[in-house]
């Protein structure tokens, strides 16, 4: 598939008062794309669509400069200690995708320039906890990958975190766009993590991103540069047949890294959730979807902000993370298993 380049640039004026904003000012201008001048993300008015349906798609091709205002990082677990934020948004169309609840009435994309200013604060939050390792995850809020050939902010922030003691960055993707990325100096301190998933689930709920085998090949190009790399599994999802489906997954998986010395190799294993907000949001933006959402048939957990989450019920859920970590045992012995949730 071919590098994210969006339709319609909104700049914040703000946002010229950084270099990465200028450059990407002039870069769009240059391509000829329309450019748009906007207060704040909030004002963001006039997305082209004559239905709510055509808006939201246009708006996934939609990219908003701006500056980050808020300093205060939020927290990331299980994967990290903070969410590193460059970043709102994503071009892809996966119907399960987190963002349907966190960013569900403004699913445009927007790029933080004032890197500076989140790096001075990403410092501050290392030194707090020095001698401490503090981890970053930098794919909370998008596919950074995905957009990063444009802005190489996630470059600087690999270089950046690759300077520092105490500090090691994270982030995961489904896009192959890397080839920027495996000349940064990122010190072995960056995980480079590839979300993969059984066809049945790629197939049906992930489209708009890169396939299974561009993103293998650019999992190879990462090892190769030297980044630690892992793979999430996510969401686990109890389709039809899935045993043989994720199976079929550790099959591809082992044949596509063959040859590769990969000492450190992890997996994070997430099974499928919903909000109620998100399932409303989902049933609107992809009313032919095949993703079950039957609350009757989950289990209800608590979350955070007070919206729920509806997951497999227990004996389901061991069954796969049971299922899985024998995969991962049996294809991948020396690779670590990080969590299950
Ligand atoms: Fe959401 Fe990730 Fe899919 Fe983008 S690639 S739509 S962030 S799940």
């Amino acid at each position: 598939m071919d590098p994210f380049m969006p339709q319609l640039v909104y700049i914040e004026p703000q946002a010229l008062e950084y270099p990465l904003g200028c450059e990407l000012k002039e870069k769009f201008e240059k391509l000829g794309l329309e450019i748009r001048e906007t207060t704040s993300h909030n004002q963001v008015r006039g997305i082209p669509g004559e239905n709510e349906l055509q808006q939201y798609r246009n708006a996934k091709s939609t990219l908003v400069v701006g500056v980050r205002r808020t300093l205060k990082f939020d927290t990331s677990k299980p994967s990290a200690e903070y969410a590193i934020p460059l970043a709102t948004g994503c071009m892809g169309h996966c119907h399960y995708c987190y963002l349907q609840t966190t960013l569900g009435s403004k699913p445009y994309i927007r790029t933080y320039v004032n890197l500076e200013e989140i790096f001075e604060q990403a410092q501050k939050y290392m030194d707090e906890r020095a001698p401490e390792i503090t981890r970053f995850e930098a794919a909370c809020t998008s596919d950074i990958v995905g957009l990063d050939h444009l802005t190489h902010s996630l470059k600087k922030t690999i270089e950046f975190i690759g300077k520092t003691e105490y500090g090691r960055l994270r982030f995961v993707t489904k896009f192959h766009h890397v080839d920027h990325l495996l000349d940064a100096e990122h010190n072995g301190k960056t995980r480079f993590r590839f979300s993969v998933n059984s066809r049945y689930v790629i197939k049906n709920f992930e489209p708009g991103t890169s396939s299974f085998d561009e993103r293998l090949d650019a999992a190879r190009k990462v090892a190769k540069a030297g980044y630690p790399l892992g793979f999430i599994i996510a969401p686990i999802y109890m389709h039809e047949d899935w045993e043989d489906g994720y199976r079929e997954l550790f099959d591809r998986l082992k044949e596509h890294l063959a040859g590769l010395d990969l000492p450190n190799l992890t997996f994070e294993l997430i099974q499928h959730r919903f909000t109620k907000p998100a399932k409303k949001v989902i049933e609107k933006r992809y009313p032919k979807t095949k993703l079950e959402m039957d609350e009757e048939k989950r289990k209800y957990k608590w979350g955070r902000y007070g919206i729920g989450k509806y997951v497999y019920p227990d004996d389901e859920a061991k069954d796969l993370e049971t299922t899985i970590r024998r995969y991962v045992d049996t294809f991948f012995p020396n690779a670590v298993v990080q969590y299950f949730t």
